[in-house]
């Protein structure tokens, strides 16, 4: 199969020097592959994602000198496109409405969750049935019944990236553990969570490799849970290194200090940003 792959950026702050070897890594990888490589802006959510963002992150990716071969995808211009998978998933009894807040999670939780990522849903609402859903509420997937659905196959997949290299089995224990009841569809937005439209576009877009930073691969086991529920293909992932401050600190978007349009305006060349970038 062609190699495909993308950089999708969510438009909610400059591109920085973080994103900017994300987005050159998956392209030169497409090139070197004669492959495809696409852009894909995951804006649905509609307060952070600002069109002044997704114009700046394209007028810094094409002086950089990346190209893409086929017109952006927006998911804000397809925010239809997700339902029949939350449909199907609803059909399949895997989800479930939740009215909590961050505040009523947090003191649900009491203390904090040691040694994971992000916090796990402590399952506040997980008896409430679909039927009970009232306008507002977000849609969170039940993690067990979806596990149990899956337990007699092996979902695997696999991943080419340095630190994780190999074919990942999907461990249930550790999925219930570490990531839990994610919520696909927003709370008092009814627009699709990052997860499943994600992972929804790698597969409609033909992604052979989902070529990402190394921060996002935890999360890869859920997009592969949610792909495996829809009877969908399941790309190969490559989670590369990340681009750290001088504290090792991991660059975030509201570092502007290190964000491409500030070089730029300091008279610095695409070669200049390849070579703080370590490329
Ligand atoms: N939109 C996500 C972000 O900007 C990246 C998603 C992905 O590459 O899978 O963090």
């Amino acid at each position: 199969m062609a190699f495909r792959t993308r950089f999708a950026p969510s438009p909610t702050g400059p591109l920085h020097l973080g994103h900017a070897y994300s987005a050159i890594v998956a392209h030169d990888m497409a090139r070197s592959q004669n492959g495809a490589f696409l852009l894909r802006m995951e804006d649905t959510d509609l307060q952070r994602c600002k069109p002044e963002w997704d114009a700046q992150i394209i007028d810094d990716l094409t002086w950089l000198g990346l190209r893409w071969d086929e017109p952006v995808l927006r998911q804000s211009e397809q925010l239809t496109a997700y339902d029949p998978a939350l449909k199907k998933l609803a059909a399949r009894d895997l989800l479930y409405p939740c009215s909590c807040s961050r505040a009523d999670i947090r003191a649900a939780l009491a203390a904090p969750q040691e040694g994971v990522a992000h916090e796990v849903y402590p399952g506040t609402c997980k008896h409430r049935p679909m039927s009970d859903r009232k306008p507002g509420d977000a849609l969170r997937i039940h993690l067990e019944r979806a596990l149990d659905l899956l337990s007699d196959r092996d979902v695997v997949f696999r991943e080419t990236g340095p630190r994780y290299e190999g074919t990942h089995h999907i461990d249930p224990k550790q999925a219930l553990d570490e990531i839990g009841d994610i919520v696909l569809s927003r709370k008092g937005e009814e627009i699709v969570a990052y997860f499943l439209a994600s992972a929804l576009d790698d597969v409609a877009q033909g992604i052979t490799h989902v070529v990402r930073g190394e921060d996002l691969f935890e999360f890869t086991q859920i997009q592969v849970i949610l792909l495996a529920l829809l009877d969908m293909p399941i790309p190969t992932y490559h989670h590369h290194g990340l681009i750290r401050d001088e504290n090792g600190k991991r660059l975030a978007k509201r570092d502007d200090a290190r964000a491409i349009s500030k070089f730029r305006a300091e008279g610095a060349t695409p070669a200049d940003i390849r070579v703080m970038i370590g490329l």
